[in-house]
């Protein structure tokens, strides 16, 4: 029996293969595929808004909302009772007023910028978190201490628990570098927050972040937080809200009083 090859059929589906190939192809010149452009990812929309720098690297921005410029606390009010601040303002600077209890601005925020400078006495005494104790609660959500805090004490040269020190996001997360300036220096905090979100059901929709530079160094780099500062216990998101007061705390340590200045946020929502 003869058995027929095969060549010539394989022959032809190459032949067949070749000019279904040449088909798609568009003739030379003609339809074929744009060659890239550096224009093509030149993006000209939307404009980014002009926005006038302060006049040093700490001064407020033409778009700031500034909290405290060295003349009043008007922006501020006793956290307990709405009435006037009543810290004391002198020489530029605001000091925390212990029997008077915590500050709260009037105004209320989501996600912000906040430019801080804070100012351990030079003759600080006491240790640990009995030294120069305040903090920058970023979101006041109820009395007292309730909120998120970023803690504000003396941390030059003194120990304590490291999720406790200045630049901690107290008791959630530790400072990358210890930036502290010497008691009796200007401190600066500068902040960007972006606050928690709920569901409509209460559930938690996404958690709130922080990047915090100290003294322009950078110490907490987009941290995820896992709920509000807690004293005892773990963390929690117990308290949802939609805007909120930024806090300052008068802190019940015996050691003497910590001062303020130079306090601005721009809104980012
Ligand atoms: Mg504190």
């Amino acid at each position: 029996m003869r058995v027929l090859s095969s060549a010539p059929f394989a022959c032809c589906l190459i032949l067949w293969s070749a000019l279904s190939l040449a088909a798609q192809q568009p003739p030379a010149g003609q339809g074929a595929a744009p060659k890239p452009r550096p224009q093509d990812t030149e993006v000209f929309e939307p404009v980014p808004p002009v926005v006038v720098p302060g006049a040093s690297n700490t001064g407020a921005p033409s778009d700031a909302i500034v909290l405290f410029d060295g003349r009043n606390l008007d922006e501020w009010v006793n956290q307990r009772d709405r009435s006037p601040a009543g810290w004391t303002v002198a020489n530029g600077v605001f000091t925390v007023n212990k029997p008077v209890g915590n500050i709260e601005t009037k105004r209320t925020f989501r996600n912000y910028q906040l430019h801080i400078e804070w100012l351990i006495p030079e003759h600080i005494s006491g240790d640990g978190q009995a030294r120069g104790n305040s903090g920058v609660f970023l979101a006041s959500t109820g009395s007292g201490d309730a909120g998120y805090e970023i803690q504000v004490l003396d941390s030059f040269n003194s120990k304590t628990y490291v999720n406790g020190q200045a630049g901690s996001v107290y008791k959630q997360h530790i400072p990358l570098v210890n930036a502290m300036r010497k008691p009796g220096e200007w401190q600066a905090y500068d902040i960007i927050w972006t606050a928690p979100v709920w569901n409509p059901d209460g559930s938690l929709k996404s958690s709130a972040y922080v990047t915090v530079l100290h003294n322009g160094v950078l110490i907490q780099n987009h941290v995820e937080l896992k709920g509000e500062t807690v004293y005892i216990g773990p963390p929690n998101y117990g308290r949802p809200y939609d805007r909120a007061p930024i806090k300052l705390q008068s802190h019940g340590d015996p050691s003497p009083v910590i001062s303020f200045r130079n306090v601005w946020a721009r809104e980012l929502n």
